[in-house]
């Protein structure tokens, strides 16, 4: 029998991940001995048998066999953080490919110092029925800000200044200003202090209406009862969810567990994480992008000695390394951005469901508009299914019409806006409210192309077709490559050459034409290059600087703008032709969503999607609010072609500098994975949407098949195909990468 070795790790860390030990491995285990196992073995001078972890197998090793110690057993009965690290970090590899290794990355935080750093914080000075007495004098339209920080401040005696200007959006002037005035001091330490509610200002836990309470009621009591299933909390916008999840984590912290809660960046709101802080104290802690590497790596050094019950954050705040996680929730779990983009490209909703089935934590999902896998899973019994059908305090949903663009058309009308859009634009305007207007481009950028022949200027180094900009010439909106129009077709020489007639900047410049006297804010790739753009605009127009604000689909998500009381949206189906799966459900979801955002907070809102498919079930269903009607029909559609959910769906990614390396090696793979299983469908391979980025060449191909398991093997063979390929130093380079069941196209 040939030699095995396996390379061990003795501590289980980011940093130990690059100086792993070798050893043989026995006849005795070889058999059962699998990655990611944790073993004993005989360390240093005095050969004191200690606790390692297989991070890697081989059968080759460079070092001398006799000068290799050997494993001296493995540990069957591991238990604790480091067994279930291990065993997630070997979950991942298994579903989503890649190493061993290169998946303990991704659930390990690296080892950093936090630079020695002063944090400030912002303490309330003035008397608190002083502060509401001169919140009242302010004009909401001039003192924004200011008022802003009144309100907040009337919650909370101590704010850190961090969460002050991320997240309220207040500038270093309207701080000095009330500094001056005596309403605050600024205190600097060298401690981060998370917000305090202060004396006397602790609000009652708000008492739960009857459905609420009946929904976080039964999670518990099926949990108890040792009803491990998932729960699925659909719940419409509005309707309190976040309440539900705070009292099941309530519970689960009186009795000593640990909480992790998911939440899309965006959807992070100041108002939402006060709530938290107002219940749990600085028990909580909150991850988000802005922390450094040495202080995510503090936070969660502090989960791990049990000096916090709650985490909240994205995607990567599942990796928390609690000692004993009670309750882990995912609020709004159909965002994509719960899929990492980067290898391993794990869901942190399969995540979570894996590490809740080795922990016995509970796992709720919520959200208004459900993926279409939690809905298929809930219906299947496989998840448990709650529903919040009504707005808490029976605040009403907005009023949903549709405009046919056809029709408008026709009766002459060659506008962005329908005659109804048009009329409530004004009337808003005319009553101070503010409109949202947006238009899903998604895939579907403002290109130029002939209409003689069909040609359309793309970027010669992304394959992506350029956009037209304002000052006439051509941009790559990935590498920034630009270029003149051209006047004439270099394919065909006609003249008809133009750009497609589509954009956010059209738009705001018609707004402009047809309403001179309305600010316009506009919200898009372009106005939010810099990571603070964002949250910026919104800010603004949440402040009441512009009447109008006009955007892509990134203006739709999660945000209160009480003010809001119509929202548009400009060519709704433009998204249903993305050219994937998943273009109906995004259409849907977007529209679902857009229309939660209008009149929130007591003003009647109106939504209205213009529409060259005004029959669209996506269109229809959303703007009849029949969010079951929509899944039925979806559902029967992914039947029908085989898609998730019933089915997986594997992509294997080629990336190459030769133009037609990635192809040959797609060809040479596809031949060895028709052994796998009779059934198993092989797309492609083709060139991927994006057919070159950067210089490099990309191509894939699609598995599918019914069985998680026959997808798994077929990318185990497919891993190595590769590396027997690879091992011939003839080949040509060509990376491999898997994406299980992906949410984007490539
Ligand atoms: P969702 O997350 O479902 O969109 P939220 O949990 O944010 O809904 O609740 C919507 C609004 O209703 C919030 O302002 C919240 O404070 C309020 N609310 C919800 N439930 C209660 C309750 N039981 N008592 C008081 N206010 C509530
Ligand atoms: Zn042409
Ligand atoms: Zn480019």
């Amino acid at each position: 029998m040939d030699e095995l070795y396996a390379s061990v790790i003795v501590d289980i860390s980011a940093e130990k991940l690059d100086r792993p030990f070798t050893y043989r491995v026995g006849e005795a285990l070889r058999e059962e001995l699998k990655e990611g196992m944790e073993v004993l073995i005989p360390f240093g001078k005095g050969n004191t048998l200690r606790k390692g972890y297989v991070v890697e197998l081989k059968d080759e090793c460079a070092i001398e066999k006799d000068k290799l110690k050997e494993i001296a057993d493995i540990n069957r009965k591991a238990v604790g953080l480091e067994a279930r690290t291990m065993a997630l970090a070997a979950w991942m590899k298994k579903t989503c490919g890649g190493t061993l290794i290169n998946a303990m990355r991704t659930v390990l935080p690296v080892k950093k110092k936090i630079q020695a750093k002063s944090y400030k914080t912002i303490i309330l000075k003035a008397d608190r029925n002083e502060l509401a007495v001169m919140a009242e004098k302010l004009s909401p339209l001039r003192f924004a800000a200011r008022l802003r920080l009144y309100r907040a401040l009337a919650e909370a005696d101590e704010l850190p200044e961090e969460m002050v200007r991320d997240k309220l959006k207040i500038s270093a002037s309207v701080l000095k200003t009330a500094e001056k005035d005596g309403i605050i001091e600024v205190r600097s330490s060298e401690q981060y202090r998370t917000p305090s509610i202060g004396r006397g200002n602790l609000k009652a836990v708000a008492a739960l209406s009857p459905a609420q309470e009946a929904v976080a009621k039964e999670i518990m009591a099926g949990a108890a009862a040792g009803d491990r299933r998932p729960s699925l909390i659909y719940g419409i916008t509005g309707s309190g969810k976040t309440e539900v999840y705070m009292e099941i984590i309530a519970e689960a912290v009186s009795r000593g567990k640990q909480c992790i809660v998911l939440i899309p960046e965006i959807a992070l709101s100041f108002q939402t994480l006060m709530r938290f802080y107002a219940r749990f104290g600085d028990r909580v802690s909150v991850m988000h992008s802005r922390l450094s590497e040495g202080e995510r790596y503090d936070q969660f050094q502090r989960a791990a000695k049990g000096k916090l019950d709650i985490m909240i954050g994205p995607r990567s705040a599942l990796f928390t390394p609690f000692p004993d996680p009670g309750v882990i929730i995912i609020d709004e779990e159909h965002e994509g951005s719960y899929k990492s983009e980067r290898a391993p490209k794990y869901h942190a909703r399969e995540a979570a469901e894996y590490l809740a089935s080795v922990t016995g934590a509970t796992l709720v999902l919520g959200s208004a508009t459900p993926s279409m896998e939690s809905w298929y899973r809930a219906q299947q019994g496989e998840y448990r299914l709650f529903k919040l059908g009504e707005r808490y305090g029976g605040a009403r949903l907005p009023r949903v019409s549709i405009a046919d663009m056809r029709e408008e058309l026709k009766a002459g009308n060659r506008s962005f806006f329908s005659d109804k859009l048009k009329s409530l634009i004004t009337d808003r305007l005319f009553k101070g409210e503010q409109s949202m207007l947006f238009i899903n481009r998604r895939g579907v950028a403002g290109f130029v192309s002939c209409r003689s022949c069909g040609y359309v200027v793309r970027c010669p180094h992304c394959d992506v077709s350029l956009t037209q900009h304002r000052d006439g010439r051509l941009y790559c909106h990935y590498c920034g490559h630009s270029e003149d129009t051209p006047k004439l077709c270099p394919e065909c020489g006609s003249k008809y050459i133009a750009g497609f007639k589509a954009g956010t900047e059209r738009i705001e410049d018609e707004l402009k034409k047809l309403y001179p006297q309305a600010r316009v804010s506009r919200m898009d790739a372009d106005t939010t290059k810099n990571r603070d753009d964002y949250e910026r605009i919104l800010q603004a127009f949440a402040d009441g600087d512009a009447d109008i604000l006009v955007g892509t689909q990134m203006i739709v998500k999660g945000h209160d703008f009480p003010n809001v009381t119509l929202v548009g949206a400009i060519a709704a189906d433009i998204s249903l032709y993305a050219g994937d799966y998943h273009a109906s459900e995004r259409t849907y979801q977007l529209l679902a969503q857009a229309a939660g955002r209008a009149g929130r907070a007591g003003k009647p809102g109106e939504v209205v999607i213009q529409t060259y498919q005004p029959e669209h079930y996506s269109i229809v269903c959303a703007a009849s609010q029949d969010y079951e009607s929509f899944y039925e029909r979806e559902l029967s559609y992914r039947r029908l072609a085989a898609y998730p959910p019933f089915s997986h769906m594997l992509s294997l990614q080629f990336f190459s500098r030769d133009p037609d390396a990635g192809m040959e090696r797609a060809r040479l793979i596809k031949e060895k994975l028709k052994g796998v299983a009779g059934d198993l469908v092989i797309l492609g391979p083709s060139e991927a949407l994006i057919g070159k980025l950067k210089d490099v060449y990309r191509c894939g191909m699609y598995l599918r098949h019914g069985s998680l398991d026959v997808l798994i093997a077929a990318k185990d063979a497919a891993e190595a195909a590769q590396a027997e390929i690879c091992a011939d130093p003839r080949s040509r380079e060509v990376a491999l990468q898997f994406d299980m069941d992906p949410v984007t196209s490539f």
